[in-house]
């Protein structure tokens, strides 16, 4: 198996029915791209920018953020890579970081919602990226996003950072698009709206089922409940990727399910064209794409979204593997 997953390396992502599918690669840092390029991915669908906060003592400076986003926009040669702001969870938190209070930490002050009540640190950030964005293709993706008004106080401080560089006279990509991450269930189901401010959103699914679930993504006594081919998951899946490609915006899966190749035909027949994952899985995932023929898929993802009870996915999703 190794040796058939070798020979697909230098094969295009395409289906058996020829429709081209973007492979995209998850890193953490800078020195992640060149492993990644070798397992065949040219674009960055996730970069998880927080590693570069959990790397260091203190926070990093805003050239200092610059320089690792400038690496990677440069390592890719104009191909896309779509830097996600800060995102500390439960599951990262930064030597720097003192969490003030919160019960419940999954749903306090984490994700994008950290940076809007800290516009210092946002505003930092926002700079060394847009500086970045000079030099290469740049995409910026707020986390954990539950409502329009917070994409749109995003985007405020977006176009602050933008007023802060041109008076200052330092370049940066006027253009630069911005997507959200779908993880809560309020953005799957509002996506369209949503998409009314931003150019692409990615879906999360490490959170989303997280959050649809109520089941902790940290907690072995409750692992038995995490189940990414839950119904009300699939569900909120199918709708986020059938809103954005009725509205013709993109959207992608950056979750663990876009790198599990049980779930890429159920992913391609839901009408998802765009996957970014672990690089590791790359080639597992592309070589389930080139045997699949998405006309023949539809009718068998159709049947798996209508079902109501988790146990009557598992066979059919055995027998749309099979
Ligand atoms: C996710 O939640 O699926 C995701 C890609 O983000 P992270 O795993 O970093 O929370
Ligand atoms: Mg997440």
């Amino acid at each position: 198996q190794q040796k058939q997953l070798a020979g697909t390396k230098s094969a295009e992502a395409i289906t058996a029915c020829g429709v081209p599918i973007e492979l995209q690669g998850n890193i953490e840092l800078p020195q992640d791209v060149p492993d990644m390029q070798d397992f065949g991915a040219r674009s960055v669908g996730l970069f998880r920018s927080e590693f570069l906060f959990l790397a260091s003592e203190e926070l990093p400076t805003e050239d200092e953020q610059f320089e690792a986003y400038r690496e990677v926009a440069v390592a890719l040669n104009g191909q896309p890579v779509t830097i996600r702001t800060l995102d500390i969870g439960t599951d990262k938190l930064p030597k720097w970081f003192e969490r003030s209070g919160g019960l419940n930490p999954a749903m306090g002050l984490c994700g994008v919602r950290l940076s809007l009540a800290q516009p210092h640190l946002f505003q930092t950030q926002l700079r060394a990226l847009l500086r970045a964005s000079a030099f290469g293709c740049i995409q910026i993706m707020f986390p954990l996003l539950s409502s329009v008004a917070q994409v749109r106080q995003c985007l405020q401080h977006v176009t602050l950072a933008k007023q802060s560089l041109r008076d200052e006279g330092i370049a940066f990509d006027e253009q630069v698009k911005m997507g959200g991450m779908v993880e809560i269930p309020a953005a799957a189901l509002n996506v369209a709206g949503f998409l009314g401010l931003l150019d692409f959103v990615s879906v999360g699914t490490n959170d989303l089922v997280q959050y649809t679930l109520g089941v902790d993504r940290g907690d072995d006594s409750v692992a038995h409940l995490y189940n990414p081919a839950h119904p009300a998951v699939l569900q909120l899946l199918s709708h986020t990727i059938r809103t954005a490609n009725a509205l013709g915006k993109p959207v992608s899966v950056c979750g663990e399910m876009a790198g599990d190749p049980r779930f890429t035909r159920l992913l391609l027949g839901f009408g998802l064209r765009r996957f970014s994952m672990h690089p590791a899985s790359l080639l597992a995932v592309k070589q389930v794409v080139r045997q699949s023929s998405l006309a023949e898929l539809t009718a068998q993802t159709d049947a798996i979204l209508a079902c109501t009870d988790e146990e009557q996915v598992t066979p059919l999703l055995e027998q749309l593997n099979a």
